[in-house]
């Protein structure tokens, strides 16, 4: 085996070693983490229902029926009526001709740019979508360009070089790392329909966004401008997996050509179950929706009182700005010694100075823990 200690060594010189906490019990608020009761703020859970018991009790029934494994890939006979109920039920919910499961949101955009994308063609993508579209890029052998976050000025230039090239413009829906939307309505007023494809990533905003919790296309009412969207699972849904929506014809051309999609088992079925489950109960969760806003609403006040340098959004995604790796990790570790658990997010991750705490909220979360999270990050300070 060759050497790696160089590697970790410099990792732990930069601050940017990573280590993973060991938890028990169901995914909540307060959990007990390397055998220590903490607080979270940092899952994406948004809605708790990771451990609804409706949820768990479609899972444990499914499981009985279905067995844990699936035993094959969807092509073969790993591909169930749970499966395929699901996908039409996803299908109907979005409003789309088809749905296409995944195993996960990453092997979702991994499939979907490398079927339909080859080295003639070009991705054009927000300069701050996640880690898993510009993999999907580098795989499909597309040539990448980037626009500068958000901005559309940048988005038109590159549209205007490549307007005979077939393209996809992808975006999240809410960035992971600043909790901000992308401006959907100016990017749909941007991409002609001549040989291009825009794809949003929503992992952040189904559950959240919009009245029935359809996420960033019901929020801005903008479904039919979007050919390809993605959603995932293991968020405000509370299961595991991903999907992907859009025409008959994308759907097929997913199932006859995305790798990730063929070359994989299908998730269990049970997981399948669980799912139609959470869908039922997300779509009627405005009380659920509501109660996250107000929690997030409390939160901003609070923060901008104590002078926390905030992004400008209202979504569960709250960074707090603070700058360098090094005084991310303090403060996080200041708030674990409160028994906070928050993440500090720094580089590769986000660009070099803007290292932050990411704090996410949950239905679950109570007023009293909120007000606990800004009594520590005001000790702090
Ligand atoms: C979480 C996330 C993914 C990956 O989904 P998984 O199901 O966890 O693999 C993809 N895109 C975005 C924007 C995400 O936040």
């Amino acid at each position: 085996m060759f050497e790696l200690n160089g590697f970790l060594q410099q990792q732990r010189d930069q601050d940017l070693y990573r280590t993973r906490k060991i938890c028990e019990g169901k995914q909540r608020p307060e959990q007990v983490c390397d055998g220590k009761p903490l607080l979270s703020f940092c899952s994406n859970d948004y809605l708790g229902l990771a451990a609804d018991a409706r949820i768990v009790k479609s899972c444990q029934q499914a499981t009985e029926q279905y067995g844990v494994g699936s035993g094959a890939a969807h092509l073969i006979n790993g591909h169930t009526t749970a499966h395929h109920a699901l996908e039409e039920e996803l299908a109907a919910f979005t409003g789309r001709e088809r749905a296409l499961l995944f195993s996960t949101g990453y092997m979702a955009n991994l499939g979907v740019v490398s079927a339909l994308l080859d080295r003639k063609d070009v991705v054009i993508a927000d300069k701050l979508v996640h880690a898993s579209l510009i993999d999907a890029a580098k795989l499909s052998g597309a040539r990448l360009l980037r626009y500068q976050h958000a901005d559309m000025q940048s988005l038109q230039t590159h549209l205007e070089n490549n307007t005979d090239t077939k393209k996809i413009i992808m975006t999240d829906g809410v960035f992971s790392m600043d909790g901000d939307l992308a401006p959907l309505p100016d990017i749909i007023n941007q991409v002609g329909k001549n040989n291009s494809a825009l794809m949003l990533d929503d992992a952040h905003g189904f559950g959240v966004l919009g009245q029935r919790g359809a996420g960033c296309v019901e929020h801005f009412d903008c479904n039919d401008d979007v050919d390809i969207l993605v959603g995932t699972l293991g968020k405000a849904f509370g299961t595991f997996g991903a999907f992907v929506v859009g025409s008959d014809a994308l759907i097929e051309t997913l199932i006859q050509s995305a790798r990730s999609y063929v070359f994989t088992t299908a998730m269990p079925a049970a997981i399948a179950e669980a799912t139609r489950t959470s869908l039922k109960i997300l779509q009627a969760a405005s009380d659920r929706r509501e109660k996250l806003q107000s929690l997030i609403q409390q939160f901003r006040i609070g923060a901008k009182q104590l002078g926390l340098t905030l992004m400008n959004t209202a979504t569960p995604i709250q960074p707090v700005l603070v700058g360098s790796a090094d005084k991310a990790v303090a403060m996080s570790q200041g708030l674990a010694a409160q028994g906070i658990l928050v993440s500090a997010i720094r580089p590769p991750t986000v660009p070099d100075g803007t290292a932050r705490l990411r704090i996410t909220f949950s239905a679950t979360h109570t007023e009293k823990q909120v007000e606990k999270l800004l009594g520590a990050l005001e000790s702090l300070q």
